[in-house]
C-alpha cells in the first residue's frame, strides 16, 4: 500500500493463518517470504493438531460403528489394533497435506524459510535457520506464530504426562487414562483412546464437559460416552502428581475429588493454549503483546505498528483453524491495499466426537443470560427417517431465531456428522435467513441434512414429520 515501507511481505508462521495469508498475498503478485521453524509447513493443525486427531477419530468411529453392527445382525470380531500401523497411516494423512503445502508455496513462487525467528527492529526479522543466522529486510509482516498448549507446573517430566501432541504420538494404549480439562481437545483425545481400549477419567474445574456449547446437546453425547469413564469429575481441580514406577499417582481437589490418590498409565494435559506473542521479539518491531501473550488487532488484522499485521491464534479466541485461514486473507488483502477486514458473524464450532456436537451463534443458554428472546425449532432425529437407517437417532437439531426481527441467530446440532451439518446454519446465519427462507428450502431426502429445514418448520409450528 501507498503508506507501507517498500520490501518483501514476511509472514512469520506456516499454520493455516500463515499459509492462507502468504497464499492470498502471492496471489496478488506481492513478494513473499514464509518463516517456518518447523521443516513441514502446516502448523499446529496439520502436523499436530486438526488433521492427525480426525484422522484417528475415523478410525475409533469405524470401531465403534462396527461394534454397532451388532445390532443389525452383522458381528465383526474383537479389533485387533496394530499401533505402527495406525501411526503409519496418520503420518500419511499428515504428510500428503503437508507435501501438498510445500508444492503450493513453490508454485506461487513464496520464498519458504525454516528457522526459528524474531523481530530485530519495526522492519527486520533475523531467522536462525540450519545454515546461520539470515536478517531479512521487510517493508510488511503478518505474524501468525500461534499458539501452544498449557502445562500444569506440578506435573511431572515423564512420558507418561503428556499434552495433546504426545497424545497423538499414540506410544501406547493405557490401561487408565486421565483426561486433565473437558474440553474439545481432551474429549477427542480421549474418544480416541478410549475405542483403543483405555479406561477414562476426566476432570474438569466448571460444572460441566465441553464448555460453550449448551447443555442439550452435551447431555446427548454423555448419554452415548458414559461407558468410556470410570469417574467424571466436575467442579474439581488436579493439585499434585508423582511419577511412581506403577504409574502416576494424582491427587484431586473439589466437588467431585476422591479421597485416594488415583493412579494413571497415561495422563494428558488439556487445559488450554496460551499464545506465542512473547516469543518473537515484538518488542523490538514496536508490537504490544498483552500480559497472556495475545497481540491486539483492529478489523484489518492491524496491530498498533501499521504495517504490521497478527493472525489466529495469537490475537485470540476461538483459537480454531477456520478463523486463522480468514483472517489470514483479510491480513493479506490490507497489505495489499484493499479494504478488506475481518466481519464474519459467527464462527462455528466442533467437537468432533462421537457423536459430534456442533454449534455456531447465539446459544440458548447465552441467549437467556443476554436477554435476548427467541424463537425455537427443534427436530429429534428420532424422526429422521436417515438417522434411524442409520442405527444412530440419538441427535437432534436446534434452530434460534430472533424474536424480534424472525431471523436465525444460532443453531446446534449433535449426531453422527453434526460438523458437516452446521455449515449450512453458519451460512443462514450470514445470509440472515429466518425460518421460511431455510423451511421452503427443498433439501434432498434422506439426509441428516434434512433436519435443519425441518427444524426451521418446527419453529413456526408446522412440521409435518413431527406428532
Ligand atoms: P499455528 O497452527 O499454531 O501455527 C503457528 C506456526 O508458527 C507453527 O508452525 C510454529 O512452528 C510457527 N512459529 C511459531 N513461532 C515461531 C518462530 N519464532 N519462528 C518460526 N516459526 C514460528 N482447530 C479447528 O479449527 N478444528 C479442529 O478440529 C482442531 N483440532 C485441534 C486439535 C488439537 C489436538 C489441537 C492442539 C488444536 C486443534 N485445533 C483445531 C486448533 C488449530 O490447530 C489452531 O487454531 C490453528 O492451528 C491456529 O493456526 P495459526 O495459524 O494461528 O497457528
Amino acid at each position: 500500500s501507498a503508506t507501507a515501507p517498500s520490501g518483501p511481505l514476511v509472514v512469520l508462521g506456516a499454520g493455516p493463518g500463515g499459509y492462507s495469508a502468504a497464499f492470498r498475498a502471492a496471489d496478488l503478485d506481492m513478494e513473499v517470504i514464509l518463516i517456518e521453524r518447523y521443516p513441514t509447513l502446516g502448523g499446529v493443525c496439520l502436523n499436530v493438531g486438526c488433521i492427525p486427531s480426525k484422522a484417528l477419530l475415523h478410525t475409533a468411529a469405524v470401531m465403534e460403528e462396527a461394534q454397532h453392527m451388532a445390532a443389525h445382525g452383522i458381528t465383526f470380531g474383537k479389533p485387533k489394533v496394530d499401533l505402527a500401523k495406525l501411526r503409519e497411516f496418520k503420518s500419511g494423512v499428515i504428510g500428503k497435506l503437508t507435501g501438498g503445502l510445500a508444492g503450493m508455496a513453490k508454485a506461487r513462487k513464496v520464498r519458504v524459510v525454516h528457522g526459528v525467528a524474531e523481530f530485530t527492529g519495526p522492519n527486520t526479522i533475523e531467522v536462525k535457520t540450519e545454515k546461520g543466522a539470515e536478517t531479512i529486510q521487510f517493508g510488511q509482516a503478518i505474524i501468525a506464530a500461534g499458539s501452544q498448549s498449557v502445562k500444569l507446573p506440578f506435573m511431572p517430566e515423564d512420558p507418561r504426562v503428556v499434552d495433546s501432541t504426545g497424545a497423538l504420538e499414540l506410544a501406547a494404549i493405557p490401561k487408565r487414562m486421565l483426561i486433565v480439562g473437558g474440553g474439545i481437545i481432551g474429549l477427542e483425545m480421549g474418544t480416541v483412546y478410549s475405542a483403543l481400549g483405555a479406561r477414562l477419567d476426566v476432570v474438569e474445574m466448571l460444572d460441566g464437559l465441553m464448555q460453550g456449547a449448551d447443555r442439550d446437546l452435551v447431555k446427548v453425547w454423555l448419554k452415548k460416552n458414559e461407558h468410556r469413564f470410570d469417574n467424571i469429575m466436575l467442579k474439581t481441580k488436579t493439585v499434585g502428581a508423582e511419577a511412581k514406577k506403577d504409574g502416576i499417582h494424582v491427587t484431586f481437589e473439589g466437588e467431585g475429588a476422591p479421597k485416594e490418590p488415583q493412579v494413571y498409565d497415561l495422563v494428558l494435559q488439556a487445559v488450554g493454549r496460551s499464545p506465542n506473542g512473547k516469543k518473537i521479539g515484538a518488542d523490538k518491531a514496536g508490537v504490544a503483546v498483552t500480559d497472556r501473550g495475545f497481540i491486539e488487532v483492529d478489523s484489518q488484522m492491524r496491530t498498533n505498528v501499521p504495517h504490521i499485521f497478527a493472525i489466529g491464534d495469537i490475537v485470540g479466541q476461538p483459537m480454531l483453524a477456520h478463523k486463522a485461514v480468514h483472517e489470514g486473507h483479510v491480513a493479506a488483502e490490507a497489505a495489499f491495499g484493499e479494504k478488506s477486514y475481518f466481519d464474519a458473524r459467527v464462527i462455528p464450532s466442533v467437537a468432533y466426537t462421537d457423536p459430534e456436537v456442533a454449534w455456531v451463534g447465539i446459544t440458548e443458554e447465552q441467549a437467556k443470560k443476554e436477554g435476548v428472546k427467541v424463537k425455537k425449532g427443534m427436530f429429534p432425529w428420532a424422526a429422521s427417517g436417515r438417522a434411524i437407517a442409520n442405527g444412530r437417532d440419538e441427535g437432534f437439531t436446534k434452530l434460534l431465531f430472533d424474536e424480534q426481527t424472525g431471523r436465525i441467530i444460532g443453531g446446534g446440532i449433535v449426531g453422527t456428522n453434526a460438523g458437516d451439518l452446521i455449515s449450512e446454519v453458519a451460512l443462514a446465519i450470514e445470509m440472515g435467513a429466518d425460518s421460511v427462507d431455510i423451511g421452503k428450502t427443498i433439501h434432498p431426502h434422506p439426509t441428516l441434512g434434512e433436519s435443519v429445514g425441518l427444524a426451521a418448520e418446527a419453529a413456526d409450528g408446522h412440521c409435518t414429520d413431527l406428532p
